[in-house]
């Protein structure tokens, strides 16, 4: 698998920055006849998300962010949909393989927020089961993990489900000492 890019620019030092932020998006379409998985959790619906993998567009796009803070390559990089490998996969294995590499580069995380935008099922009633589950998946406390959702309101997107994501990471202190950065 691709790693992070060397640093090739001979005007920047390697030293890593304290803080790193990280942006992911993405987007499924509903098909019916296939579960439906939101952050890492069946959900009860008359339709599931479409995709080469489980469709869980809310651990798509928080492993997108992640990689994103590390300037890693991203989802689609990592795990092609032309590989038969990842068909029906369970997306915990991409999110795992993300927080593998924000470990190795030295980093925690600090903090997630999510905004998933569908217009069913409501989201509210799953709020707390999806933010345990991403919580105990990433290692963080509930209080950490934030979650919105919001109906595609003017969009015209009735059978999608998108998901924008943030997190922030936090040089560890494990690399502090090793690397004896501040
Ligand atoms: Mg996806």
């Amino acid at each position: 698998m691709p790693k992070t890019s060397p640093n090739t620019n001979p005007k920047t030092s390697d030293r890593r920055p304290t803080t790193r932020i990280g942006y992911g998006f993405d987007s499924h379409e509903f098909r019916s006849g296939i579960p439906l998985k939101i952050g890492g959790v069946a959900l009860a619906h008359d339709k599931g998300l479409g995709g080469h993998s489980d469709g869980d567009v809310l651990l798509h796009a928080i492993t997108d962010a992640l990689l994103g803070a590390i300037a890693a390559p991203d989802i689609g990089a990592l795990f092609p949909p032309s590989n038969p490998k990842w068909k029906g996969a369970d997306s915990v294995v991409f999110l795992r393989e993300a927080l593998k590499r924000v470990r190795d580069a030295g980093y925690g995380i600090a903090n997630i927020d999510a905004c998933l935008i569908l217009a069913a099922p409501k989201i509210g009633p799953h709020s707390t089961a999806i933010r345990t589950r991403l919580a105990e998946l990433v290692g963080l406390h509930c209080d950490c993990v934030g979650l919105k959702a919001k109906t595609p309101e003017g969009l015209n997107l009735e059978n999608s489900a998108l998901a924008h994501v943030v997190v922030l990471l936090e040089k560890t202190e494990k690399h502090r000492r090793r690397t004896g950065s501040r």
